[in-house]
């Protein structure tokens, strides 16, 4: 400290005197006292003499001694290290030498200074780091020294070379003023800039001037940050020479910085382009209910794309337009709830007691067993005390245990009493259908197998795009007692027939393929029966609590707006998971701007692409010729999502994904079948209309697909597939619905490059792992036939209808009670827990989730024995159904984002949540606030499974909240499960998790029903779309048998719960303590991370990415060192400085 202060005093005195010398040797001593003090260079001593005036001190040094006449070079050459040595660290360092004069003194050394190329250098940096500062630049420029400067900088040269790179400099330096750059362009410097650059670029073949280089290209950069300038830019061809300069760097190291910025100004400069599409609202919107008003479908959106021109920005400096889409998002600290009276669970019913209690009948175990004890009563049996909540129930209501008991086996029953509903006009889509039906007919026709002829009425609906040929192949409706698991019937055998006979003919001719050879082998002679048995056996073993004929019968009833007529292979035949996990892919290193360029190309060489319509919603009679040799595309069944395909070169084609229903958003979520390609060959995809800023795909992610030939020869799996995955911001943009007029919103591209396995297959593709609502009711329905009913309790209900006229399914499982009252009594007190999934429907990784809980829950393993003695799990596996079924990403079919609708959910446009939230609440006032609430959902921007929670001091922490924290009483049981989670299941990451309560989240299932119900443990559970970064895991992308699994532990996780809950003496606790070990550094509190206020659905990536977007960034210079831009190098004519 007193060796500081000691200095400053020192210092002032130093600079004081410097400031007032104008004596060649005093002022020669100080500066080199300043030289010595700045040479241990650190940053710190820079500021702390600008602090002390030093900027001002070597300003008017300047100014004094530019005025000695003939000017003395040692002390100036001295002066002028300093000067960009401290002007470079000093914002205001051009306002100061304007104010103290020094401009113009620097601007005659200049002029002094022109014959002798080695002190033209420093005054050049000088220049320069005047110019930093955008006022002085400017009027810099109107001082006429931009002409001189260009005279200076030349073509190719070995000579002055100092000079050239400190003249470009402060050119570029110069053009970040508009005014100045407006004059560059008026003079037609922006084709003399590429030129240069160009020539520089092939002559100075060693790269031995690679700042020139660089120098250069900032110019062009900063000339091109105007509308004018780009537009100059496109008109003198600079797209063909940075692009061709670019690619002749190759991956040489020292020219990446040089490529990366050529890159970006060939993507700012980009002309900004609508979407290959008349509009981008959702090709399909659906007619809410009349109690609504007609706004939400009045969707601004819906205005052609061509009445909403895309404006380049106006002259201003290109801002970062990538400002997060995602509405509602608020990083800020603000966002975090400081209200203590929001921040604390306040239990209120949002509706009429009266009204809950329509919700009683989704609680049937509780009348059953109210009757029960009535019955026990009066028969005189030992009484047991009533639960106080069946005081609101009137008894004459109730069934008699009897019938409850006949309810509980008969109420829903999955499988329609009536032969196949009415439609049966789906198709499996199987190899030949759609677009390849005519030769699937041959085919068949040629393997002596008549087509099916379907008796039904087939629908046709053009209005969706749908159109379908009734003749071949459709689902033949059956009687509703067909048998069990056990054997397929007669009519599905039909399908297995045709099945086989595709292959077998369509394999025959390529005897390579080895059909059948590699996973079950059958000999030459086999009979197709035979192979058929086989195959639905292998299936059946391999896939357990799938079924395909019960597949077909609930895709059958199945409402869609989008009318689709085929299955999907992948959802009717099934997927097994695989035995291995697969390895997250790592970045592609370096591919991605190959991928940029030949983007890029496109406009360069326009002639060069096909740009044809493969696939298009909108043109479905879009027919191609036998001899067509491009891919075909598909998406006309469940949850499927594309748009159009466009083949733009041979090998690579454009995808557009269609829009939530009644939106023109939300495009992330993807399903659709490919075919006719040709094996080994590398097809880029590029689907080119995305929209979140970052994605998984950047880290590792990839995509899965299901091969029909794969499937058929016994791996019927979703794989992970796709190389050069790269994310990244591309020149389509639209005006959004909420900017609209103001600002245009850049879509982004999703590039990958699949090779395929077999010529003719038939391929889908997807985002993720798919799983329809189909397969849940499949699913809901095998467990349902699977059930050992003597112990377990399970109940399949319907919640609702959705606005799309399909059912919610609720389902109830815990274990029968015994007949014993102590049993009874037992029962009363189980506790609830609730569990939701898939308000969002592209996350059908919480439906992989859900899958595993509800099998966990149904099996006979232990600890799942003792959760249903403990609890009563009420669960609601699809809470939009309809999303989910209409292939959308995010919307139900309102086109709201129903986790966004909790506080008021309206009964007639979100009857999920609504009725939802009814059953919580009426589970509240009959006494039963649920133990637990749990909603799945699956991120797309982070790795792991992690949770988000609700705590009041967490976030009053976080919020830097003057509340003093030390007199609030919070119960930290909400971290329980987490930490648990942490230790049992090698996917959860608890440091990941999060349990702030923010404002923009406040209407989301996990605040409401924390706050509203007073659930205390209320959380989301997000599942990442990629793999884990730590844990067993590690390095592995997540398939579904991990998601599966991460099901399993969520339930064991809730043992924990149960043990802390009823304390030491139950004899049950022992016995779970064999099931879960736990160790007591459970109950330490281990530091849960706070940093992370990134809470729900889908925070922006931290994870930077090149070219994450197409404004040039701002990126500080290196430092000048004018030390060592003085050295003499033996290329350079400048004398030996002394
Ligand atoms: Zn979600």
């Amino acid at each position: 400290m007193t060796s500081a202060s000691g200095n400053a005093t020192g210092l002032e005195v130093l600079l004081s005197t410097l400031k007032s010398s104008h004596d060649v040797k005093s002022t020669l001593s100080i500066l080199q006292i300043l030289d010595e003090l700045l040479s241990a260079g650190t940053v710190k001593r820079i500021s702390y003499m600008i602090s002390k005036g030093g900027s001002e001190a070597l300003l008017h040094t300047l100014v004094n001694m530019t005025r000695i006449f003939p000017p003395n070079y040692y002390v100036l050459l001295l002066l002028m290290h300093l000067i960009v040595k401290v002007g470079q660290r000093d914002r205001k360092f051009g306002q100061k030498a304007q104010e103290i004069g020094a401009i113009d003194e620097t601007l005659k050394l200049l002029q002094l200074s022109l014959p002798q190329p080695k002190y033209v250098t420093p005054c050049l940096w000088v220049l320069r780091i005047y110019a930093s500062n955008a006022a002085t630049g400017a009027a810099l420029g109107k001082s006429g020294i931009m002409s001189l400067l260009f005279k200076l900088i030349s073509p190719y040269t070995t000579r002055n070379t100092k000079a050239i790179r400190a003249a470009t400099e402060a050119l570029s330096a110069l053009l970040k003023s508009k005014w100045n750059s407006r004059r560059a362009l008026d003079n037609g410097y922006i084709q003399w800039l590429l030129q240069l650059y160009q020539d520089w670029h092939q002559r100075d073949t060693q790269n031995k001037y690679i700042s020139i280089h660089k120098a250069l290209l900032n110019c062009i950069r900063n000339i091109t940050n105007t509308a004018m300038g780009k537009k100059a830019f496109l008109q003198a061809d600079g797209m063909r020479v940075l692009l061709d300069t670019s690619r002749a760097c190759g991956s040489t190291t020292d020219l990446q910085p040089i490529v990366k910025l050529a890159t970006q100004i060939m993507r700012k400069c980009h002309p900004k382009q609508s979407l290959p599409l008349l509009t981008v609202s959702s090709y399909y919107s659906f007619v809410l209910p009349n109690t609504v008003d007609s706004q939400i479908l009045d969707c601004p959106s819906t205005i052609p794309q061509e009445h909403v021109a895309v404006k380049e920005n106006d002259g201003e400096e290109d801002e970062d337009n990538t400002v997060n889409e995602e509405s509602g998002y608020n990083e800020d600290e603000d966002d975090l709830e400081t209200d203590l009276s929001r921040l604390k669970p306040s239990p209120q019913l949002d509706r009429p007691v009266e009204e809950l209690k329509q919700y009683e009948r989704l609680c049937p175990e509780l009348i059953g067993y109210f009757q029960r004890l009535v019955d026990e009563q009066n028969s005189g049996q030992e009484s047991v005390p009533f639960p106080t909540f069946f005081a609101t129930l009137g008894p004459q209501r109730h069934k008699t245990f009897r019938e409850w008991r006949e309810d509980v086996i008969e109420e829903v029953s999955p499988v329609p009493h009536n032969p196949l509903g009415s439609r049966g006009t789906r198709q499996v889509a199987f190899g030949w259908s759609d677009s390849e039906e005519e030769s699937g007919s041959k085919l068949l026709i040629k393997s002596g197998c008549a087509p099916v002829q379907s008796s039904s009425q087939h629908l046709v609906r053009p209005s969706c795009g749908c159109t379908l040929n009734p003749s071949k192949h459709q689902i033949k409706k059956a009687n509703r007692n067909r048998p069990r698991s056990g054997e397929d019937s007669p009519k599905l055998s039909t399908h297995f027939q045709e099945v086989w006979n595709i292959r077998g003919e369509s394999v025959a001719g390529d005897k390579s393929i080895g059909f059948l050879s590699q996973s079950w082998t059958i000999g030459r002679d086999y009979r197709p029966q035979d192979t058929e048995r086989k195959l639905s056996e292998m299936r059946r073993e391999m896939i357990p609590f799938h079924d395909p004929y019960v597949y077909t019968i609930m895709a059958e009833k199945t409402q869609s707006v989008t009318d689709y007529q085929t299955l999907a292979f992948p959802d009717y035949w099934g997927h097994a998971a695989l035995l291995c996990q697969e390895p997250m892919t790592g970045q592609w290193c370096g591919h991605q701007r190959d991928k940029i360029f030949e983007d890029i190309q496109r406009l360069v060489n326009p002639g060069d692409l096909l740009n044809k319509v493969v696939f298009d919603i909108e043109s479905p009679s879009l027919v191609t010729s036998a001899d067509d040799v491009s891919l075909k595309f598909n998406s006309n069944f469940e949850s499927g999502n594309l748009r159009k395909a466009i083949q733009i070169r041979k090998y690579e084609y454009d995808l557009i994904l269609n829009a939530d229903v009644n939106t023109d958003l939300q495009h992330q979520w993807f399903y659709f079948k490919l075919s006719g390609m040709k094996a080994g060959i590398p097809y880029r995809l590029n689907i080119i209309n995305c929209e979140k800023t970052n994605s998984q795909f950047n880290y590792g992610m990839q995509p899965v697909m299901y091969s029909v030939h794969e499937a058929l020869c016994g791996r019927a799996h979703w794989v992970r597939v796709g190389s050069d995955i790269y994310y990244y911001k591309n020149h389509y943009c639209r005006q959004s619905a909420a900017t609209r007029g103001q600002k245009e919103t850049s879509y982004y591209t999703l590039t990958f490059t699949i090779t395929f396995l077999h010529s003719k297959d038939v391929c889908y593709l997807a985002y993720h792992y798919p799983y329809t609502y189909s397969t849940l009711m499949t699913h809901l329905h095998l467990l349902q036939e699977s059930l050992n009913s003597d112990q377990i309790y399970f109940r399949h209900q319907i919640l609702c209808s959705t606005l799309g006229g399909n059912k919610c399914p609720v389902i109830t499982v815990t274990a029968n009670p015994g007949s014993h009252p102590e049993e009874l009594h037992q029962f009363w007190n189980r506790q609830y827990v609730v569990l939701t999934a898939r308000v969002h429907p592209g996350e059908s990784n919480a439906s992989w989730v859900m899958k595993g809980t509800l099998e966990f829950l149904m099996s006979d393993d232990a600890i799942a024995r003792s959760l249903r003695d403990s609890y009563i799990f009420k669960i609601i596996p699809m809470l939009n159904p309809d999303g989910v079924i209409n292939g959308c990403h995010r919307c139900s079919l309102s086109g709201e984002d129903l986790n966004r609708q909790w506080s008021e959910p309206n009964p007639d446009l979100h009857p999920t949540v609504y009725h939802t939230k009814g059953l919580l609440s009426y589970l509240r006032s009959i006494g039963k606030t649920p133990l637990v609430y749990c909603d799945y959902h699956g991120h797309s921007r982070k790795k792991n499974v992690f949770m988000y929670g609700c705590s009041l001091k967490e976030t009053l922490w976080q919020a830097r909240s003057s509340i003093d924290t030390t007199t609030l009483k919070e119960d930290i049981g909400y971290r329980t499960i987490p930490k648990v989670l942490d230790k049992i299941s090698p996917a959860f990451a608890i440091n990941h998790c999060c349990f702030l309560v923010q404002k923009s989240r406040e209407a989301t299932a996990r605040v409401v029903v924390w706050r509203e119900i007073g659930v205390l443990r209320s959380y989301t559970m997000e599942s990442t779309y990629c793999g884990c970064d730590q844990g067993k895991y590690k390095g592995l992308q997540l398939g579904t048998r991990e998601l599966e699994e991460m099901g399993a532990k969520f339930c064991a996780g809730l043992l924990k719960l149960k043990k802390d809950e009823w304390s030491c003496g139950n004899q049950l606790i022992t016995e779970d303590d064999g099931l879960l070990d736990f160790d007591n550094e459970l109950q330490n509190d281990r530091h849960v991370s706070h940093s992370d206020v990134f809470v729900d659905d889908e925070p922006p990536c931290p994870e930077e990415v090149d070219y994450y977007t197409d404004n040039s960034t701002e990126e500080d210079d290196d430092p000048i060192d004018l030390a060592t831009e003085l050295n003499v190098s033996s290329d350079d004519e400048l004398e030996p400085r002394k």
